[in-house]
Formats: structure tokens, C-alpha cells, sequence
């Protein structure tokens, strides 16, 4: 059988074809919505999972051997909202999507078009166009179908990091509280809301030149371009243990929305209000909460503090300047905040 499968629909596009060859060598062309399926599937994933072989006792929230992966009690299913959410120590965290995508040695990302097929096929859900309509087709003309842009991909890389989360308070969030508690920042954390711009992701990918080299814990936090558009992810990856990671670059930005909307962007931990804290880096700005009770927002890096973009609202500014010793914090800290 030969199956092609693309992406379509408008930007971020959720509507994915998949064209089989009939018997009779004209094509029938089966579109799923993503959305659609996935609130078809809500509060179904048990037995979604059983279809595929997942043993039933082992989605009963505690810990067990992964489906995916293996072990003896690495994984999780704790089914968040119905809608299939897991957390394996090993082969990371996601949605039913993501878990299905595993199972089928699919990439989460690259064949979701592929896994949405999928799981309509389980749960019975309809393609998005009358296959009756294509029943009588002519070879269909082969036009290419269009291919995401790099930023559509940008952006659908995003969700899934993000949904595939913990909040801090979240008990699969363990390694960002210890590595906050290691910095006297415990009581911060407790403070922090739960759906708030930070939260733990429990495996995380570490690129290199391109190639995936592990996967490791990361605090992440959402990044948000001066109209509060949020437009990237800040990765902090950390060890199980809650220590930086042994790698060469434990903090990363990730892909942002567009290139260019990261420059004068910052994580706002906490809601300004007429006047406002500015740091470089997440961990300080809590350390400044913590001392000051200040709205506080960090700007990442030193370039990011003499870039950073604030609302004309903000009347007030206290710069908590980074003391390097070669002086970059330092100037950074001087740079005059760009307001619109
Ligand atoms: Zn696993």
C-alpha cells in the first residue's frame, strides 16, 4: 500500500491528509482533523491503548514498565484531563498522541499526521472529507501536497513541549523543585502559580549538531515578545538529581515563533504592575521575588537585558544587574529599556 501523507489547511493546520491507493489505483484521500479526533478520543485512552496490546492493569496510575520502552516501573499513566497523558522516566512524556506515536515507533512530531490516523481509526472517528466523493475518482492529479513552513513546524514543536510539561507543583516536576530548592528558592516555587510561564519537563531531547545525544529533565519557560505574545521556550536542561546537566550548553532557547521575535522578549515570572524588576536569568529574578516581593521578569541573557522591550504601562524599573567579572551584566544593566 502506498501512503503519503502531508500536511494541509492554514497556518498551524491541523487537518492532515492521508491518501491510500484503492485497489482500483485511483486515490481515496482520508483527512483528520486533530482536534476532532482528540476530543474523540477523551476519556477513551484505556481503551485505545488495550487495542494496541497495552496491558489494561498497567494504566491504572501507578508505576509499571513502560509499553514503549520497557524497564519495571519507569512509567505512568496518570490520563490528565482524559486525554491519555503519561510520564516515562525514559522515553519522556506527552498525550495519548505521543504515547500512541511510541508504541508505533512513530516520531511524535514528524508522523502525527500518520498517528492521528490512528487513533480515528480506534475511536471510529470520520475523515474530514466524504470518501464517497472520491469513490468514483479519476487518478486523482498528482499536485504536491503543501509542506509545513519551518515556522508552522516551529510553533507545533512548542505546544507539544509545552503540553508535555509538568506544573512545578506536579510530582513528575521533582527535579525543577530540587534544583530551585538547592538555590534557597523552595518557598519561591511553592508561590509560583501552576499554570504559570514555568514548568518541568521530565525528558527533554538534547540536540547536538543536529543529532538527538539524550534526554534529560528541563525547567522550561515560556518566552513573551513585548505585547505578551508568547514566542518561544527557554530550556534549562537539568539531571535527575536536580543539578545543571552535564552538557555543553544547559540553557537554550528553542526555535521561536518567527526568527527575529525573540530580540526585546523576556519570561515574565510575575505579573508587572506599574513598576517592574528586570534581571538576566529565571533563577535570579526568583531570588529577587524572594527578597523583594517585586513583579520581576528575566531578560535570559545580557544581550536580552540591553534589547529588552517593556509595555509603556510599566512607569518604574528597578534593574537588578548581573555582577560579572568581565563586566557584560554590568553594561547590559546600563543599556537604556527600549519602550514603544
Ligand atoms: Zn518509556
Amino acid at each position: 500500500m502506498d501512503e503519503r501523507k502531508s500536511p494541509a489547511g492554514g497556518p498551524g493546520g491541523r487537518t492532515w491528509i492521508r491518501e491510500k491507493c484503492t485497489s482500483s489505483g485511483g486515490r481515496a484521500q482520508e483527512r483528520f482533523d486533530a482536534d476532532r479526533v482528540r476530543a474523540a478520543a477523551q476519556n477513551r485512552w484505556r481503551s485505545i491503548l488495550a487495542e494496541m496490546g497495552v496491558n489494561p492493569s498497567s494504566l491504572d496510575g501507578r508505576h509499571h514498565p513502560c509499553p514503549a520502552c520497557g524497564g519495571t516501573d519507569r512509567f505512568r499513566f496518570d490520563d490528565r484531563e482524559g486525554y491519555g497523558s503519561f510520564i516515562c522516566s525514559q522515553c519522556g512524556a506527552g498525550d495519548g498522541f505521543s504515547l500512541v506515536a511510541r508504541l508505533l515507533h512513530l516520531d511524535s512530531t514528524r508522523d502525527f499526521s500518520e498517528v492521528v490516523a490512528r487513533v480515528a481509526e480506534l475511536v471510529g472517528a470520520q475523515p474530514e472529507a466524504d470518501p464517497r466523493n472520491q469513490a468514483m475518482a479519476r487518478p486523482a492529479p498528482t499536485r504536491p501536497a503543501p509542506q509545513p513552513t519551518d515556522d508552522q513546524r516551529a510553533r507545533e514543536r512548542l505546544r507539544i513541549v509545552w503540553g508535555e510539561s509538568f506544573s512545578l507543583a506536579d510530582p513528575g516536576a521533582e527535579p525543577a523543585r530540587r534544583y530551585l530548592e538547592a538555590r534557597g528558592l523552595g518557598a519561591i516555587v511553592v508561590a509560583l502559580p501552576g499554570t504559570g510561564v514555568v514548568r518541568c519537563h521530565p525528558a527533554l531531547p538534547y540536540f547536538e549538531d543536529g543529532r538527538e545525544i539524550g534526554r534529560f529533565p528541563a525547567l522550561v519557560a515560556v518566552v513573551q515578545d513585548v505585547t505578551g505574545r508568547a514566542v518561544s521556550l527557554h530550556r534549562t536542561y537539568l539531571s535527575g538529581e536536580g543539578r545543571k546537566a552535564d552538557l555543553p550548553s544547559v540553557k537554550k532557547l528553542m526555535p521561536s515563533i518567527r526568527p527575529g521575535v525573540v530580540k526585546g522578549a523576556s519570561i515574565r515570572l510575575y505579573p508587572a504592575t506599574n513598576f517592574l524588576g528586570v534581571c538576566e536569568g529565571i533563577e535570579t529574578a526568583l531570588a529577587v521575588r524572594a527578597a523583594t516581593g517585586q513583579p520581576v521578569w528575566a531578560a535570559i541573557t545580557a544581550s536580552g537585558m540591553a534589547a529588552l522591550a517593556l509595555p509603556p504601562t510599566i512607569r518604574e524599573i528597578f534593574i537588578w544587574c548581573d555582577m560579572d567579572a568581565n563586566g557584560v551584566g554590568q553594561q547590559a544593566a546600563m543599556t537604556k529599556i527600549r519602550k514603544p
